[in-house]
């Protein structure tokens, strides 16, 4: 890249007008004062190919991936980062000046760096973790939480096949439970993990019997519109540590910015206010 261009980046997904992404990454390009340009970009599932192919030439040194072009950008990209690959879906691109495509996926990093920040004493191997939900988010958060060295994950998700068709690809540590039961093995978590999209505004409260949970036990919510999910309140009540969602979002964003732009940045009080605002 010559001195006269500006590095750029952006959100690919449809539709993407909502994305907070680039609140994100314009407010860490300001406050490390850095060259540097991130845009939301509305892509047909039909064209995504042609765009992430011609993107490097406009400028663009990078891009996060979202629904629905997750999936499709891992298959089209030219190399993939093992976690990528055992996710199964893309959320991080790197475009290389010979065109180049480098996938990685930092869903499962944001969700352990959003637990370790704000429940500090959040340890893996502390006893199982309930997750509900078995779509793109989950995947990523079994991944991370295998990485860590959780020793059992009940998994309940509304569709069954697609809480056994994890366990069957994830392993024996997964504990396939029906979704109507699940409210009975809340008591056994240490971490109890909402990664469906119930509860997250204009979708179906998430109304799961949560007489279970304990005082201490960890509970997070990926949906972070509302912040604080029906989920979190209850936990909240109940004398649980709860992290909402929106961490996981600021966390998932720091290895892209860095590789594009240079400079690691930090998630603090600040970031938040900035992609709230
Ligand atoms: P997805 O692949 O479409 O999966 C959706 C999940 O929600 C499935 O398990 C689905 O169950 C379940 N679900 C949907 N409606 C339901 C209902 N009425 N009753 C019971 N279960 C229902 O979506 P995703 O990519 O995994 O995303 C899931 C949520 O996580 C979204 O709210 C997304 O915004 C959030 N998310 C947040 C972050 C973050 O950084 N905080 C990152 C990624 C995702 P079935 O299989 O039965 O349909």
């Amino acid at each position: 890249m010559s001195e006269t261009q500006i590095p750029l980046a952006g959100v690919i997904g449809n539709p993407i007008a909502h994305s907070r992404s680039p609140k994100l990454h314009k407010h860490w390009l300001a406050t490390y004062g850095l060259k540097g340009d991130y845009v939301p970009l509305h892509v047909h599932e039909e064209d995504l190919e042609t765009v992430l192919r011609t993107m490097h030439k406009m400028g663009f040194v990078g891009a996060n991936v979202t629904i629905p072009h997750k999936v499709a950008a891992l298959h089209i990209a030219d190399q993939v980062s093992d976690r990528a690959t055992l996710i199964g879906a893309a959320n991080t691109l790197i475009f290389r000046k010979d065109g180049k495509i480098i996938a990685d996926n930092t869903d499962g990093y944001g969700f352990i760096a959003n637990l370790r920040q704000n429940a500090p004493g959040w340890d893996a191997a502390a006893g199982p973790a309930l997750v509900f939900g078995a779509g793109g988010a989950a995947r990523a958060v079994i991944v991370s939480l295998i990485e860590q060295g959780t020793t059992e994950i009940i998994l309940t998700n509304r569709t069954r096949p697609k809480s056994e068709a994890l366990r069957d690809e994830f392993g024996t540590r997964i504990h396939v439970v029906d979704w109507v039961q699940a409210g009975n093995h809340i008591d056994e978590a240490a971490t109890v993990i909402n990664t469906t999209s119930l509860g997250m505004v204009g979708q179906p409260e998430f109304r799961v019997p949560l007489d279970g949970l304990r005082p201490g036990t960890v509970v997070t919510d990926l949906v972070y519109a509302p912040l604080r999910t029906h989920l979190l309140q209850v936990a909240e009540d109940a004398g649980c540590v709860t992290v909402d969602g929106l961490g996981m979002l600021l966390h998932q964003g720091v290895p892209g910015f860095e590789r594009w732009f240079g400079t690691r940045p930090e998630v603090n009080e600040a970031t938040r206010a900035a992609v709230l605002a």
